[in-house]
C-alpha cells in the first residue's frame, strides 16, 4: 500500500489523479491523505470524486473515502474492466480531466473501450477538448492504441452540461515516443467560440490575435454554438508543428474585456514560439505520465511547472521512474524519463 501525501507539490487535484492512473497501471493499492487540503474548497469536489469513481470503474477497485469533502481515500485496484463506461460528473467539473484519469490504464488493456463523460469541456485550469483532441490524444496515439475523440455537446463553466466521447483500441504496451524538436510551423488558426453571447467577443478576440500575432484572416474563425450550452466564451490559438501541435486558450469572464483575454492568449503563443521548444508548460506535465507509463521518453519544454515536479514525484511513487531534467539554453530544459 503506498502512501501519497495529498498535499505533497502542487497539492492539488493532480495529485490524486495522477495516483489513481498509475494505481490502476501498476495494480498497486494506494492511500492518499490531506487531498486537497490547502485550497480554499479542500477535499474531493465533483470532478475529482468522479475520477475516483472512474478509475474504481475501470479498475474494479475496492474504495473508501469517496464522498463529497473527503480528504483520504484508499483505492484498491482488482483488474482492468475494458469496454463501455459513461460517467456523469453533475456539474461543469472538467470532464477531459477524468478522461485523463482512466485512458493511460484503458489504452493498454486487452480489449477496446468507449468513455463517455458528461461535465464541463472547457473549463479554466483544465485541458480545453481541443487540446486534448489535437494535442494530448495525437500524442497518446503516436505511443500505439487508436484513438478518437468527439465533442458531443460543450459544457462551459458555470452551466456545465457538456459531452465528451473518446474511443480507444489498445495496441499492448506504449511505445517511447521523443519531442526534441517540434519541427516546422505547418498550420496555425485561432478558433474564438460564443455560446449564448454576443459575437462581437469572438470577433474582438480575433482582432487582438491578428493584431498582435501577425495570423491572417483565413487562420481565424469564429464559431457560434447553438447546442444548447452557454453561456461561455474561449479562445483557442492552436499551432501544429511537424511533431506536435499545441493549443493555447484563454477564457472570457464577466469582468475581464475580450481584448484582455485574447492578449493573454498572443502573450502565452508568442512566449511558445519564441522559447522554441517542442512542448509546452501544460503539455508538458502531462506528457509526463504517459511517458511514465511507457517507461521512457524525452522532450524539450520550458521551464517544468509546479504540475510538472509532482508529476515526476508520483511517478517516483508509484513506478519507480527516475525523470531527469536539465536546461540546455536559457529557457529550455531536456526532460528524460527513464
Ligand atoms: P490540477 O490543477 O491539479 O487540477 O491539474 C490541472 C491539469 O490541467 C494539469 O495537468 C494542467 O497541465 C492542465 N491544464 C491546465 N490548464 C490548461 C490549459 N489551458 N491547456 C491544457 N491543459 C491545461
Amino acid at each position: 500500500m503506498i502512501e501519497i501525501d495529498g498535499t505533497m507539490g502542487e497539492g492539488g487535484g493532480q495529485v490524486l489523479r495522477s495516483s489513481l492512473s498509475l494505481s490502476l497501471i501498476s495494480r498497486t493499492p494506494f492511500r492518499i491523505t490531506g487531498i486537497r487540503a490547502r485550497r480554499s474548497k479542500p477535499g474531493l469536489l465533483k470532478q475529482h470524486l468522479t475520477a475516483v469513481r472512474a478509475a474504481a470503474a475501470v479498475g474494479d477497485a475496492e474504495v473508501s473515502g469517496d464522498v463529497e469533502g473527503s480528504q483520504s481515500v484508499t483505492f484498491r485496484p482488482r483488474g482492468l474492466v475494458a469496454g463501455a463506461h459513461r460517467f456523469d460528473i453533475g456539474s461543469a467539473g472538467s470532464a477531459t480531466l477524468v478522461l485523463q484519469t482512466v485512458l493511460p490504464a484503458l489504452v493498454t488493456a486487452g480489449q477496446p473501450s468507449s468513455v463517455v463523460v458528461l461535465g464541463g469541456t472547457h473549463n479554466p485550469a483544465a485541458p480545453p477538448f481541443d487540446f486534448l483532441a489535437r494535442s494530448f490524444l495525437p500524442l497518446l496515439a503516436r505511443m500505439g492504441p487508436r484513438i478518437s475523440a468527439t465533442l458531443e455537446r460543450h459544457g462551459f463553466y458555470p452551466g456545465g452540461g457538456g459531452c465528451v466521447r473518446v474511443d480507444v483500441v489498445p495496441a499492448g504496451a506504449l511505445s517511447k515516443i521523443e519531442l526534441l524538436d517540434g519541427g516546422d510551423v505547418r498550420w496555425r488558426r485561432a478558433r474564438a467560440i460564443v455560446a449564448r453571447l454576443p459575437r462581437h467577443i469572438a470577433t474582438r478576440e480575433l482582432a487582438v490575435l491578428e493584431r498582435e500575432l501577425g495570423w491572417s484572416e483565413h487562420e481565424l474563425e469564429v464559431s457560434v454554438v447553438d447546442d444548447g450550452s452557454g453561456p461561455g466564451n474561449v479562445l483557442m490559438a492552436e499551432i501544429e508543428l511537424d511533431h506536435v501541435t499545441e493549443v493555447f486558450t484563454g477564457f472570457g469572464e464577466r469582468t475581464v474585456r475580450a481584448e484582455e483575454v485574447a492578449l493573454r492568449v498572443a502573450r502565452d503563443v508568442r512566449a511558445y514560439v519564441d522559447a522554441g521548444v517542442a512542448v509546452g508548460e501544460y503539455l508538458a506535465d502531462q506528457l509526463l505520465l504517459l511517458m511514465g507509463v511507457a517507461r521512457g521518453g524525452a522532450f524539450v519544454t520550458t521551464l517544468p511547472s509546479m504540475h510538472a515536479k509532482t508529476q515526476i514525484d508520483v511517478l517516483g511513487l508509484f513506478l519507480g521512474s527516475v525523470v531527469r531534467t536539465r536546461e540546455v539554453r536559457p529557457g529550455a530544459w531536456h526532460v528524460e524519463v527513464g
